[in-house]
């Protein structure tokens, strides 16, 4: 197969010249800073910190300025960019250009578009809060992430990062609750920071870094499968003879068409600011991750945004596609991102930094029973912030934490937090210990406070925490804005145990234990995988919620809404539409899976067993006239006729359950999803058992889309 490099167009730069490609598209502060005068300068500096509006004038001069630098980059057009409850971005694009008569046109860009926009929203999901004949939503410029310019084969268009609101200021998005609670873990990490003496700090930010984990596979196998490009994983495919036993994918070194693609990729998102920093393979074979620094979580959050939707740009551009599906593939890992987490003060002190003294650092240790407690008392709702229809086939199955939400800490913290506690704690290291390689030709390494562990949802990884379940193809955002949430939450219980306090230093220490003592339960520093752990879990009483259906509960629970709204993050309508969009999500996904699955199973494996068994006879004749022997032959034709009378059976099954889960719709969204969960998707499942089990038998010729092997391992010409 010929793999076509589609168009190269990318300048390749030298090392010297990153400096000058890195952020080259964004408007960044000192662009911005450059090109305005200094008093305005200083207004947007300043709405910046205390979130009020421009007046016009001002708001007009940078829109002028916006609009000059963008169009000396090129652009014809501006965007407000948002994230609707889709998960994905949406944008739509405007022309700078404006007739004024007499066939001439000026270029011109208001402060009003600048600041506010109005799109036509009423086809975006919002879970019943917008009727489609009141349809006004609106978008507001978001002034803590920097405008950029997007530049492809479609020209350069200016993006302007934007909130989603209704007319009555409802979030109809995913960026509104994330800066709202941003606020919110800000106001309670400051308040408390105050309590303890650090008076300096007027500001916390939630900084986050994810990781990003994808998959590559060629164009032609892609095209060749409807399931990929209807539902973005296969709904048929059979083992392949080789998977990820072997561990020889994990960080092997890269290969060159890979590599082609990483490095264009990293250019791609230098340009636009994101600072994309590690690359490497992945643990199942044609698998891959990408890291960038950390950042806000806002910007973190736009950036993942812009990260996804560029990878798949620039695969295709390499004559590939990239699959950010939770799992692609049965029986090799999916992909998650990793989303490290940690909260920073306005003068650069990171709150979850240990130091060489964990035991005696008051501040690390109470922001660390903060984030115990959170996570202990809200362990649903990190769940369900964790939870897609694609991410029920990773979590539990031996290659992604358990449903179960619990929190690594590694020994040396735990035994500190248990010292706290008045329980006897062990602790075995600490931090000023040399980790001894055991040669003397390699100097000893300075030790950790805490190990790895691959298997924990929620690990402590030395100065920030890492949530390890969050799914690949879901946008950050409800990982952090619950996140942020719940530590926000925690902190205000803290603070208000110590603001009456004559000693509050003395006291945080002492309630760090005693938070430690009510919520270790949730502290596990073993193999999350085990089967044991699930029992342990239930002894010790925490959820183990299996699904997205189940989990979407805890989003209108009443300790839920009491939390949001306590918080300002979310009201009470804004959850119970959150709750409907999960529920319906969950039902069209299945939907469209049984839908593709149905339509694979009609039009491509039923005519393709035809085929191979018309083949079959018609050898078997001739051989039986040649006066050959058949006895293999018939017995071959036997069996897979067999199999496929079974699957013809399943998939009629497969199609009665979903006209009557269909006709649930009018029953209510959780019915709804119940139905297609524990129907239409069983019947899926019953029916791909059944397919696979054909495709191991019908020759490779006459079946009609790429076998896992093929589209595993195929994925570049070369074998080196
Ligand atoms: P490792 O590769 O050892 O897991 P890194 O330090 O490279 O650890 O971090 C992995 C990810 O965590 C990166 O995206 C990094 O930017 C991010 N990260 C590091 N420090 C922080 C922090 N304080 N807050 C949020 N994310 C962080
Ligand atoms: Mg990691």
């Amino acid at each position: 197969m010929d793999r076509k490099k589609k168009k190269d167009k990318t300048k390749k730069y030298k090392g010297s010249d990153f400096s000058e490609l890195f952020a080259s598209h964004v408007f960044h502060e000192s662009e911005m800073k450059k090109r305005l005068p200094n008093r305005v300068y200083k207004k947007v500096e300043e709405a910046r910190e205390t979130g009020d509006m421009l007046e016009p004038e001002v708001a007009q001069v940078v829109a002028d300025a916006m609009k000059d630098w963008a169009l000396e980059h090129g652009a014809t057009h501006f965007t407000h960019w948002f994230q609707p409850m889709t998960g994905f971005t949406a944008e739509k694009h405007d022309s700078f250009v404006v007739p004024v008569g007499g066939g001439r046109a000026i270029t011109r860009f208001s402060h009003k578009e600048l600041i506010k926009g109005e799109p036509d929203a009423s086809s975006f999901p919002s879970g019943g809060l917008r009727a489609t004949f009141e349809a006004r939503g609106y978008t507001a410029w978001d002034m803590s992430s920097p405008a950029f310019l997007k530049q492809d084969e479609g020209g350069v268009t200016l993006c302007i990062p934007t909130a989603f609101c209704s007319y009555t200021g409802e979030a109809l998005d995913k960026k509104t609750p994330l800066l709202r609670s941003m606020d919110a873990v800000s106001r309670e990490a400051t308040r408390l920071l105050q309590i303890l003496g650090k008076k300096d700090v007027k500001k916390v930010i939630a900084t986050v870094g994810p990781e990003q984990e994808y998959f590559l596979i060629r164009e032609e196998h892609y095209q060749s499968r409807p399931d990929l490009i209807y539902t973005g994983r296969t709904l048929f495919g059979s083992r392949p003879p080789k998977g990820q036993e072997m561990d020889d994918h994990y960080f092997a070194s890269i290969k060159e068409p890979i590599a082609a693609f990483m490095r264009e990729l990293d250019e791609e998102l230098w340009k636009v600011g994101v600072s994309a920093r590690t690359r490497h393979n992945e643990v199942a074979p044609s698998q891959h991750e990408l890291a960038p620094m950390f950042n806000s979580a806002n910007i973190a959050c736009d950036h993942n945004q812009i990260v996804m939707e560029t990878m798949k740009k620039v695969a295709v551009r390499h004559g590939l596609v990239c699959l950010l599906h939770e799992k692609p593939f049965a029986y090799v890992n999916g992909s998650g991102k990793h989303n490290n987490w940690s909260l920073q003060t306005d003068t650069g002190e990171n709150l979850l930094e240990p130091g060489s003294t964990p035991e005696k650092n008051i501040i690390f240790l109470i922001f660390l029973a903060a984030v115990i407690r959170a996570v202990d008392e809200h362990a649903a709702l990190m769940r369900i912030a964790a939870a897609t229809p694609g991410n029920d086939h990773r979590l539990g199955a031996n290659e992604a934490p358990p449903a179960i939400i619990s929190i690594y800490l590694g020994e040396m913290l735990t035994g500190i937090m248990a010292d706290l506690a008045g329980e006897k704690g062990d602790r075995a290291l600490s931090r000023g210990d040399l980790l001894r390689v055991g040669t003397s030709s390699l100097s000893p390494l300075p030790l950790d406070s805490s190990d790895r562990n691959r298997t924990s949802p929620f690990a402590f990884t030395g100065n920030k925490f890492e949530f390890r379940m969050v799914p690949s193809t879901a946008s950050i955002a409800a990982a952090n804005f619950t996140l942020n949430t719940v530590v926000a939450e925690s902190l205000s219980f803290i603070s208000e145990k110590l603001e009456k306090s004559a000693d509050p230093m003395q006291e945080a220490m002492a309630l760090a234990g005693e938070i430690y003592k009510a919520h270790k339960r949730v502290v596990f520093n073993g193999n999350n995988y085990a089967g044991e752990w699930v029992e342990e879990a239930e002894r010790r009483g925490l959820p183990n919620i299996t699904n997205t259906v189940d989990a979407a509960e805890a989003i209108i629970s009443e300790k839920t809404i009491a939390m949001y709204e306590k918080q300002n993050v979310f009201s009470k309508t804004e959850l119970e539409s959150r709750y409907e969009i999960v529920l319906e999500g969950y039902a069209n996904t299945i939907r469209i899976e049984a839908r593709a699955m149905i339509d694979m199973a009609s039009r491509l494996i039923i005519p393709a067993v035809i085929d191979y068994r018309a083949f079959l006879a018609d050898t078997i004749r001739s051989l039986r006239e040649a006066g050959s022997d058949t006895t293999v032959e018939a017995a071959n034709l036997a069996e897979l006729s067999g199999h496929f009378l079974e699957f013809d059976v399943r998939l009629k099954q497969l199609k009665e359950s979903l006209a009557r889960a269909d006709e649930r719709e009018d029953q209510g969204s959780r019915v709804l999803a119940v139905a297609f969960r524990d129907e239409v998707f069983a019947a899926m499942q019953r029916l791909r058992e059944t397919g696979d089990i054909l495709e191991s038998q019908v020759a490779r010729d006459f079946w009609p889309v790429p076998s896992y092997g093929e589209i595993l391992y195929h994925i570049v010409d070369s074998p080196v």
